[in-house]
């Protein structure tokens, strides 16, 4: 668990400002979620926060320490995207530990955290599998088991579920919430789905053209948009 706090945090690629200024307060085991539309940003801010984009201006803190010049690696991040490539040709457990592997951790303790993620995500009966034996979302929860073997801080998703059916999605927001209860971990979830933020966030947090329309509860953000923009994202059907 980490609190965490963006501020003023901006991003420009030459002369175009794509990110005008964020600031957004995190504390502790929150599971809060980046909405907005397509190119307003959301990628864009997740990866300067995981630290796979150099920000602009601004600062970044997590647990009380500024991390803008920390490498990926020493954030205590793990990130989950949507195209959660595993190795084809490793095991289910192999996927899980690999990132452990080439941090040197020994071979005992690889497999007991890899053992107990596991756990946590039913995917015991399935660790001896290869990638191609499991269903669209058993995958989905092998890329979440090699974010959790890491015992990360701070997960952040960036569209996780955009390529599985809706029926699937439903039962993987769900699974996503369970996990982040057992876990208490503070969460950032990107999304252009208003229902999926409405559904799973603690808070919203609405990005338009790069910059913060509304920060609020769903009940909040259904109930006292701030302006039109909010009102009609949030109330529009996705
Ligand atoms: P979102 O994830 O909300 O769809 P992005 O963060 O991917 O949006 O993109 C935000 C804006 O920044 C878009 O206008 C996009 O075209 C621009 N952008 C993203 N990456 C780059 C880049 N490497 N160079 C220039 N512009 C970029
Ligand atoms: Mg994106």
């Amino acid at each position: 668990m980490a609190s965490m706090n963006i501020v003023n945090v901006g991003k420009a690629y030459g002369s175009l400002t794509v990110i005008h200024g964020v600031s957004v307060e995190i504390p502790d085991g929150e599971f809060v979620v980046l909405v907005g539309p397509s190119g307003c940003g959301k990628s864009t801010l997740l990866r300067m926060v995981a630290g796979l984009e150099p920000i602009s201006f601004g600062d970044i803190w997590i647990d009380g320490k500024v991390v803008n010049d920390l490498p990926p690696k020493d954030r205590d991040i793990a990130m989950v995207f949507q195209s959660y490539a595993l190795y084809p040709h490793k095991t289910v457990a192999e996927n899980m530990g690999f990132a452990l592997k080439m941090r040197g951790e020994t071979k005992a303790d690889i497999d007991r955290r890899v053992r107990k993620a596991a756990e946590i995500l039913d995917l015991v009966p399935y660790l001896a599998r290869y990638p191609r034996q499991l269903s669209g979302g058993q995958r989905q929860r092998v890329a979440m088991g090699r974010a959790i073997v890491r015992d990360p801080k701070v997960f952040l998703f960036d569209e996780p579920l955009s390529n599985l059916d809706a029926k699937l999605r439903v039962q993987m927001r769900a699974e996503i919430k369970e996990l982040q209860r057992r876990l208490a971990t503070t969460m950032i979830y990107v999304t252009h789905d208003q229902v999926e933020a409405m559904t799973m966030a603690d808070r919203i947090v609405v990005l338009r053209d790069g910059r913060v329309e509304q920060i609020g509860s769903p009940l909040t953000l259904y109930d006292r948009p701030a302006n039109i923009f909010v009102a009609g994202f949030i109330g529009s059907p996705s």
